[in-house]
């Protein structure tokens, strides 16, 4: 079987920086990008609020050069899904199929998925008004009309996030009542760019290049209406990436991985010597910087517990 330092799964920007960290302290990481390489990025078409780019970066050319970066200082690439693994406090084993991969560290970067409604326009039109994020897209929609779909915390906070830029947010749930916090809800009713349509489910997204609207259907009377719109916000929950681990390291209620199980090492899992940073281990931030500087942290703790654990083994330039 073959033999290595440090596995990272996910090619996000949290499993890549944990490549460049560690590859840089002469650990020659092994990465498992996955079939759907550089995370949720890859369909953000500018990325505007990460640091040092005045005019915004294409998502997929911020993941192509950080990948290159780790590739640089010696990360290895395997661009396939990681379809098994056994994370043991003495064992981790990392499989493609039937080719297994032994590793004395593994770094969890597997990310999250925003749940989307499941309609065909929506994956058409992501990114052409449809979006799942409103920080990363909400400056697009300057003097715009949007919606935003939910009756979460994510929903309040994002409606009236959007209200800094957009003209109107529709707010558009399903029932009556919210799984938001009543102050949360508050805020979004008392802000008079906010309307709140309830008893609604978007059935379809109209417009063909870009979106111009929904039809709605009411849940009560099974009625359809049309609202002309220039955007819209799916804010309906994520779901973190972690199937692969269920029954082998602590998770909540949610499937998020629980992390900082030791009090030095942050991104320590319930297993010594596994690692999780990015989105698979928080709902809260879910921002690309965030889950760079907790992948940074994670290859930190891997280094450390690499250099307590089997000094041998191990070769640091830093
Ligand atoms: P959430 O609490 O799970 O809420 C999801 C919302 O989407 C619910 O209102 C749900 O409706 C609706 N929904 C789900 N599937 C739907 C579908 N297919 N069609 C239409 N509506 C659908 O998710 P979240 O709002 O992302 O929050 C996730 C976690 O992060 C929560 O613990 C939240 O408190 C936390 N959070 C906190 C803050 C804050 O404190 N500032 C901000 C954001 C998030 P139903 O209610 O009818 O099921």
């Amino acid at each position: 079987m073959e033999q290595h330092n440090i596995i990272i799964i996910g090619s996000g920007p949290a499993g890549l920086t944990a490549a460049i960290y560690s590859s840089r302290a002469s650990l020659k990481p092994l990465v498992f990008e996955g079939y759907q390489a550089g995370g949720q990025l890859m369909i953000t078409s500018e990325v505007e609020n990460w640091p040092g780019f005045k005019n915004g970066i294409p998502g997929p050319e911020l993941m192509g050069d950080c990948r290159a970066q780790a590739e640089r200082f010696g990360t290895d690439f395997i661009s396939a899904d990681a379809t098994r693994v056994e994370l043991t406090p003495d064992r981790k084993i990392v499989w493609n199929d039937d080719q297994a991969y032994e590793a004395k560290v593994v770094v969890i970067a597997t990310g999250a998925t925003a749940n989307l409604l499941g309609l065909e326009k929506e994956s058409m039109l992501m990114g052409r008004g449809v979006s799942a994020c409103a920080t990363c897209d909400g400056f697009f929609f300057k003097d715009k009309v949007v919606c935003v779909v939910g009756g979460g915390d994510s929903a309040m906070e994002e409606a009236t996030f959007l209200t800094r830029f957009a003209s109107k947010v529709y707010l558009i749930h399903r029932r009556e009542k919210f799984r938001a916090s009543r102050i949360m809800v508050d805020r979004a009713m008392k802000n008079k760019k906010i309307e709140f349509i309830l008893n609604k489910v978007v059935d379809d997204i109209l417009g063909q290049e870009r979106v111009t609207g929904v039809r709605l259907r009411d849940t009560e009377t099974q009625k359809i209406s049309e609202l002309t719109l220039d955007g819209m916000f799916v804010a309906i929950g994520h779901t973190p990436n972690t199937v692969l681990f269920k029954g082998q390291i602590e998770m909540d209620k949610k499937g998020y991985i629980i992390t900082q199980k030791k009090k030095s090492l942050m991104t320590q899992t319930s297993i010594p010597g596994v690692f999780a940073c990015g989105d698979v281990q928080d709902h809260r931030y879910r921002q690309a910087i965030t889950a760079a500087g907790s992948g940074c942290m994670a290859a930190m703790d891997a280094e450390y517990y690499l250099e307590e654990v089997n000094p041998e083994h191990v070769v640091s330039v830093k």
